[in-house]
């Protein structure tokens, strides 16, 4: 079964930690062991895992993307958010986290980041828990 975290971003570019609402999905499916699928159904945002200890560790990943990648002029695409299409394909719109013990196995500064790159809007990301509620 497919769960589904609805996102509200307030600025164009952005990262959210979604990882307490992936976490409420694992702990209500029941799964001890298996793997997380996070999926970003968007052709402008994206998924990726960093770290949450320092909130500037997701500025400077949105920054220096805007950076590599700028807004503006050069591009075919005529909406004028090419940038962003780019960054989605870069950053990629899909994660999988492995789960033990009944949660996700990530390091202790790791955090699930939904990526914004073109907001501000409202966005959605799946979330499928594959695996066994018995420890195996
Ligand atoms: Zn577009």
């Amino acid at each position: 079964m497919v769960h589904e975290i609805p996102v509200r971003t307030r600025s164009r570019n952005e990262l959210v930690d979604i990882t307490g609402s992936v976490r409420e999905i694992l702990e209500r499916s029941g799964v001890q062991e298996g793997i997380c699928h996070i999926y970003v159904p968007h052709t402008t945002a994206a998924v990726t895992i960093n770290e949450k200890a320092d909130p500037n560790v997701a500025r400077d990943v949105a920054e220096m993307l805007s950076r590599l990648i700028p807004e503006g002029e050069g591009y075919r695409h005529a909406e004028g958010n090419s940038d962003a299409h780019v960054k989605s394909s870069l950053v990629g719109v899909s994660a999988f986290v492995p789960v033990s013990g009944g949660d996700l196995l990530l390091g202790t500064w790791q955090a699930i980041f939904f990526c914004e790159f073109d907001g501000p809007r409202t966005r959605r990301c799946h979330v499928r828990i594959l695996g066994q509620k018995n420890a195996a």
